[in-house]
């Protein structure tokens, strides 16, 4: 991971307010340091949190050179290529991106009133979205910097997606969906690319997004050493329910739907233990079984550990 050890120490501004709700009132949080593969070094972050929106944010953040360096490769942690072969073996297992790609195509489409059949995929990875998208009847335009994704994609949907920061983007033409799963989350500016996002839709048209949930269980109970949330410096935004809908609303948009979702490999437990053989499988049946309840209840307390939000272009 050379892009790290050259581009170390390249840090953006200074915040002065949530990147949610523009708030002023924000403070220090807690501290988490990146440490690079085999390196001894490691670099410090500092996450402050909005006292209005609840909102988390790296302050100061990753410079967007160092950002758009490592998602040149990958936008998930590849630190090498993967084949489509190995992404639905995954998928099999672990039903996941497919899942959740056909639940918020589904939702998008139905929320989607502005009579355009075409979509925008903005960070597409491996293309389940894309997928779902077509498959709902629409033309897509997908973009994503990651060429190890980028390459899956190609497999699994015959063509390839622009290879751009949505920053640098310069769409021709209007949406009529715009979907953003994992995207906000890592993107600096998160404000600025809502308000573009806002004027690419026709009036009607309905953006879904997808975050990791910063009042999630895991990050009450692990606190910094989260990673689905916290995951830095990848993610620069930490993002709450309250936080996402003032975000959405304050660039035209009308909140119509926001669901959490919960997923937990189902080996997590054994892995954990390091359980073999009989125990493993029990233990892996217990959690199958036992998580449907579990996020059910984390959910109920707004702690699941994803949030899903549909928004209508006003
Ligand atoms: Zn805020």
């Amino acid at each position: 991971m050379t892009y790290a050890l050259t581009l170390s120490g390249i840090y953006g501004d200074v915040l002065h307010e949530c990147v949610s709700c523009g708030g002023e009132k924000i403070s220090y949080w807690r501290q988490k340091n990146y440490q690079y593969t085999q390196s001894a070094n490691h670099k410090e972050f500092h996450i402050y949190r909005c006292a209005s929106c609840g909102t988390g944010f790296l302050n100061r953040p990753p410079h967007t050179q160092w950002l758009q360096a490592i998602y040149q490769y990958s936008g998930q942690a590849l630190t090498q290529a993967i084949t489509l072969e190995e992404v639905l073996a995954r998928e099999a297992e672990f039903p996941n991106c497919k899942v959740d790609a056909d639940r918020m195509g589904h939702q998008a489409d139905q929320f989607n009133r502005s009579g355009y059949a075409r979509a925008l995929d903005i960070g597409s990875g491996f293309g389940f979205y894309t997928q779902a998208l077509r498959k709902f009847g629409y033309q897509t335009v997908s973009i994503n910097p990651g060429k190890y994704e980028n390459e899956v994609f190609r497999r699994l949907n015959g063509d390839e997606p622009l290879a751009v920061m949505f920053e640098n983007y310069k769409p021709a033409e209007q949406f009529g969906v715009v979907m953003m799963s994992q995207v906000l989350e890592h993107l600096l500016e998160p404000c600025h690319a809502i308000s573009k996002v806002s004027g690419l839709l026709t009036p009607g048209g309905v953006l879904a997004c997808a975050v990791p949930n910063y009042n999630s269980f895991l990050v009450k109970l692990m606190g910094t050493r989260d990673n689905a949330c916290l995951w830095v410096p990848e993610h620069v935004n930490y993002f709450t329910e309250k936080g996402l809908k003032v975000l959405v609303e304050r660039n035209g948009f009308l909140v119509v739907k926001v669901e959490q979702v919960t997923r937990i490999p189902f080996n997590a437990l054994s892995k954990r233990l390091r359980l073999k053989g009989r125990s493993a499988a029990i233990a892996d049946g217990l959690v199958k079984v036992l998580q449907i309840p579990f996020a059910g209840l984390m959910q109920f307390f707004g702690m699941g550990i994803y949030i899903n939000l549909y928004a209508v272009k006003r």
